[in-house]
């Protein structure tokens, strides 16, 4: 029998191994589970969706057919639960088991959460990380009247721009003393610069210390 890649996650690193594994002349039995019941998108172009730029198709990076032209079994829409290394299987959310092989862990990141918050505010709340979170937050902003971004890194800026329109109230909530805090030195706040520069002018993004009541 030929030896059985499981690789769990189906986004940047698990497609770079696929494709790696089979370019370096790879000839085992490949599956792949994914939590999401989609082929392959591109996280990083969520905001370009939210903001109208492309269309939700132009979001993935590949079709049913690259996983079939790869000699890939997807398991999509199914989640992973558990793990044993010990027999070399992992558990799925329907009571599953999957034998393997080799195993590749590579599913990526989550958002932090905000934590100890009343069940009526954290349901008002939406985090994003994938494409079903970008529809949500689409969904829900097209009913605002005022959206709160929570920090002052690329992604919060490229949302808070992509969801400013007129008539939306848009406030960024930023810990720091500065937005991108953790790209730019200390001491840039002020200075042009493309991103900040941007969602300034487009939304009210008041930094630690100058917090007014309407944050
Ligand atoms: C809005 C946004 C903008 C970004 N912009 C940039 C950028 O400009 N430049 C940059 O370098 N990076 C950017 N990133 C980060 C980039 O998207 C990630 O670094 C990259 O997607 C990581 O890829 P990954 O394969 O490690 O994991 P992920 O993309 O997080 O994918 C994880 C995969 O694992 C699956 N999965 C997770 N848990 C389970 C489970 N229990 N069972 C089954 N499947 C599971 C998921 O469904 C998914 O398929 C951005 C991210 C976002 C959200």
């Amino acid at each position: 029998m030929s030896e059985r890649l499981l690789i769990l996650g189906n986004s940047a690193a698990a497609l770079a191994a696929l494709r790696a594994y089979r370019e370096k002349g790879g000839k085992g039995q490949v599956t792949l589970v994914s939590r999401e019941p989609c082929p392959a998108y591109s996280p990083v172009l969520t905001t370009y969706y939210l903001r109208g730029r492309i269309p939700e198709t132009g979001l993935f990076v590949c079709d049913t057919a690259f996983y079939e032209k790869s000699g890939v079994e997807t398991l999509f829409g199914q989640t992973v639960v558990g793990l044993d290394t010990k027999d070399q299987r992992v558990f799925l959310d329907d009571g599953k088991k999957i034998a393997y092989d080799l195993l590749l862990i590579a599913t990526g990141a989550s958002p932090r959460r905000l934590e100890g918050l009343a069940a009526d505010v954290a349901a008002d709340i939406g985090y994003l990380r994938t494409i079903g979170d970008a529809r949500r937050i689409e969904e829900r902003a097209k009913k605002a009247a005022h959206v709160v971004v929570v920090g002052g890194g690329l992604v919060s800026l490229q949302v808070a721009t992509a969801l400013a329109r007129p008539g939306l109230r848009v406030t960024g909530v930023v810990s720091s003393q500065q937005l991108l805090s953790q790209n730019i030195d200390a001491g840039y706040r002020g200075r042009p610069g493309p991103a900040p520069h941007r969602a300034q002018r487009e939304c009210r993004v008041p930094l630690r210390g100058e917090c007014s009541g309407d944050t």
